[in-house]
């Protein structure tokens, strides 16, 4: 399939979503509400991810959909990502700067001028904030930690691909410790997460993947990523079968956290973090584009599972 034909069939398939009531365009690719349905599926699954993860006694932290800017600064997000990163602006002008900021929204003109970054920063991946919440709690203990964070996150990647959102919710577990215990965690996640998505009857592979690295220097880190498989995806077919999405991921990022947050085991070393996100927009996707789109339709060993 070439590009014009795989872009033609997600613009198909977002029509067919959308006039089954399941996406609710807003004007905007890749912003969408969603059905009831289509968020039961969405709770159902979040449900079934805590019965596979939460045995392990992961802390459960909630964050709001930003993250303290600060955070976001030190995270080295910007050098990486700067095409995807999400700042909040507001607007902290006088009443002059008011009168002439609705001047310009009258003429249809840039009225934006007079916005400047507050202290937030959308979230782009739900495993930010909690990193510098670990570090500042000091070394870690023997075990290490895990986490469990559920978030709202945003990238500025605009697409006609409905499984290509901006605004999309990330479950995700976070293991911080060890290089052997990170790299457990992963091992056992890539097996969990197969075995999981197996028993809701989709097909699904699993390969090594990169992140879209910024820039010619980024060429070159995703490479390297990709040769120390650093990160596997988990695809499943929704708008082409030649081309899966990823709706799960499961990240080794080494001490780069550890490193950027100052994260010390407790023998002092320098803290490996890992990773699982559970893409909660893609995993409903793949199930209505598996099972259809009526949920008293899907196969009863499918419901039993989510619904019990
Ligand atoms: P892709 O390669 O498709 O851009 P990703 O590698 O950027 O995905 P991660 O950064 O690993 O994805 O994010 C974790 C999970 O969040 C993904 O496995 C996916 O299910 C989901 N996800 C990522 N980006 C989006 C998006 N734009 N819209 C909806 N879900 C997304
Ligand atoms: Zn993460
Ligand atoms: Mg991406």
């Amino acid at each position: 399939m070439n590009m014009l034909d795989a872009a033609a069939a997600q613009a198909a398939y977002r029509d067919e979503l959308v006039e089954a009531g399941l996406l609710i365009p807003t004007g905007v690719d890749g912003l969408y509400g969603r059905s009831g349905s289509f968020e039961e599926v969405v709770e159902r699954f979040d449900a079934l991810v805590t019965r596979w993860g939460g045995r392990d006694g992961a802390e459960v932290m909630r964050f709001p959909p930003a993250l303290n800017r600060r955070y976001f600064e030190e995270s080295e997000y910007l050098k990486s990502f700067p095409h995807l990163a999400g700042t909040i602006h507001s607007f902290a002008g006088d009443e002059k700067a008011h009168r002439s900021l609705l001047r310009r929204l009258e003429e249809g003109q840039d009225w934006t001028e007079d916005q400047v970054a507050t202290d937030v920063v959308m979230t782009p991946a739900a495993c930010y904030p909690v990193y510098p919440t670990v570090a500042r709690r000091g070394p870690l203990p023997g075990e290490g930690r895990l986490i469990d964070v559920f978030s709202y996150c945003f990238r500025h990647e605009p697409s006609i691909d409905p499984a290509r959102m901006q605004l999309f919710r990330m479950r995700e577990y976070i293991r911080i410790g060890t290089a052997d215990q990170v790299v457990e965690f992963r091992e056992l996640w890539l097996e969990r997460g197969r075995a999981m998505m197996a028993s809701l009857e989709v097909p699904l592979e699993i390969d090594v993947a990169n992140d879209p690295f910024f820039g010619r220097a980024g060429a070159m880190l995703s490479s390297s990523q990709r040769e120390q498989k650093l990160k596997f995806e988990l695809l499943i077919p929704i708008t082409s079968s030649e081309k899966p999405t990823a709706c799960l991921s499961f990240n080794y990022h080494q001490d780069h956290f550890g490193h950027l947050w100052d994260i010390r085991t407790a023998d002092g070393g320098v803290a490996h973090t890992a990773c699982v996100g559970f893409g909660m927009e893609r995993v409903a996707l793949a199930l209505f584009r598996h099972h259809g789109f009526d949920i008293g339709q899907w196969p009863a060993p499918v419901r039993k599972l989510l619904w019990g």
